[in-house]
């Protein structure tokens, strides 16, 4: 007999540690299953949009959050050939008003510190590091998670299990949901931090700078209370592995972008370490899950990260699992169903929204020119309408 209101959770991740806290408000005893034994932030920077933020909300996480993380004053838009400015978005207040709550941007382990604090503070969760999940069954009243700790395997039992374990979602084979491999895109995101003082005047300050280019765009946004800047570029990359070390010389990224203007080399030159991102996302599924398994973040959704909404979209997911649980009866499988069936429609359409991202980005020639002049002619307001209705989603 699996003992009620317990869940189990596949993965530690921002998707993991939000469904956690989410669960545990709705007064769950959770066992988190994380196969890292430790907690590490992989990657650098996390921009989170009004919907995100309206999300840690709900989930008692941003106020934790309020330190560390960055509120920019615009967004700016620019040619990554020839500089000129395309677009320029207040955010700050004018983006709190107009989407009803805030726009930031921060350093993924303090998102996850904030998390953390928050799931201390709520209590109910139990994070057990350096256990992968290896196999699970489920019947009529729970679910059986072997995990592997130290060569010896644990057995877990609860009453549901949350696959939050990413885009090679183990939870994802083993239901046997298709269409499920990643399709990596032939594009690489390279990442790195630098200290703000290194940041030419010009560029320092609170703003996100988004450089479209052909077949390549750069992002910069401050994080960490203002002392450091995350660095994304993004180049078409046929390498479908992640890279580090010489796999990711700041040589090879100088060259991609030689005939960039100024103020893009001179970011691109200022990291003496890039981390190589290999781009992947998944087909929207047809289901997310079965009995009393079900997926969330990436595992269900995994995104391009064009639209900076994949942490977003998962920390929705936590939000809406919050409330179907908070009203479930004993049998946790309408549960799941109800909160897979407010789910799915809207994750595809970012999914979706994220590939058109990734050709409008990277165009070149007519297309690119043809581009410009739209998004000139229109208001920075006007631009970021375009994604209003991903921004002002609320639980
Ligand atoms: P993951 O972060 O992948 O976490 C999965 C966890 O499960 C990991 O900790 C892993 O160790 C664990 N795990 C895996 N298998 C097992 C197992 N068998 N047993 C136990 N544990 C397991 N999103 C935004 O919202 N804003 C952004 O600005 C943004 N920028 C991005 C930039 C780049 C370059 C990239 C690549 C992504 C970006 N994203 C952004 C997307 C975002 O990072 C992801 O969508 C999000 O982190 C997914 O979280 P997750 O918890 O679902 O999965």
């Amino acid at each position: 007999m699996a003992p009620p209101r317990t869940l189990l959770i596949a993965g530690a991740g921002i998707g993991g540690l939000a469904a956690a806290l989410a669960a545990a408000r709705a007064g769950f005893r959770v066992v988190l299953l994380e196969r890292a034994a430790r907690l590490e932030a992989v990657g650098a920077g996390v921009q989170l949009a009004a919907n995100a933020t309206r999300c840690l909300k709900v989930l008692g996480a941003l106020d934790h959050l309020a330190r560390s993380a960055v509120r920019p004053d615009a967004f700016h838009i620019l040619d990554g050939t020839g500089g000129r400015a395309l677009a320029q978005t207040p955010l700050g207040a004018a983006a709190e008003r107009r989407f009803g709550a805030p726009f930031l941007v921060a350093h993924r382990s303090d998102l996850q510190i904030a998390l953390l604090t928050a799931a201390h503070a709520t209590g109910g969760i139990a994070l057990k590091l350096g256990r992968t999940v290896e196999d699970f069954t489920a019947d009529e009243d729970g679910v059986t998670v072997l995990a592997s700790h130290n060569g010896a395997v644990e057995e877990y039992r609860a009453a549901a299990l949350i696959g939050a374990d990413g885009i090679r979602s183990l939870v994802r084979d083993r239901l046997a949901l298709a269409p499920a491999p990643p399709v990596f895109r032939e594009r690489a995101a390279w990442r790195a931090m630098v200290p703000m003082e290194l940041m030419p005047q010009a560029l320092a300050g609170p703003t996100v700078r988004l450089w479209l280019g052909p077949d390549a765009h750069l992002v910069s946004y401050p994080v960490r209370a203002g002392s450091a800047v995350n660095l994304v570029a993004v180049t078409q990359d046929g390498r479908a592995f992640h890279g580090w070390g010489s796999g990711a010389a700041p040589d090879e990224i100088a060259a991609r972008f030689n005939r960039w203007c100024p103020d893009a080399r001179a970011l691109i030159g200022l990291p003496e370490r890039w981390i190589r991102w290999a781009l992947f996302d998944i087909d929207p599924l047809k289901r997310w899950g079965r009995g009393r398994v079900t997926l969330l973040g990436d595992a269900a959704h995994a995104m391009l990260p064009f639209l900076a909404q994949g942490a977003a979209q998962a920390l929705e997911d936590a939000t809406v699992l919050g409330t179907v649980l908070a009203a479930a009866g004993e049998d946790l499988e309408p549960a799941l169903r109800l909160y897979e069936a407010r789910r799915m429609a809207r994750t595809a359409k970012v999914q979706r929204a994220a590939r058109g991202a990734d050709t409008v980005y990277h165009l070149s020639g007519a297309g690119r020119l043809a581009r410009n002049t739209v998004l000139r002619a229109r208001s920075g307001e006007a631009a970021m309408e375009r994604y209003g209705w991903i921004y002002r989603w609320a639980p």
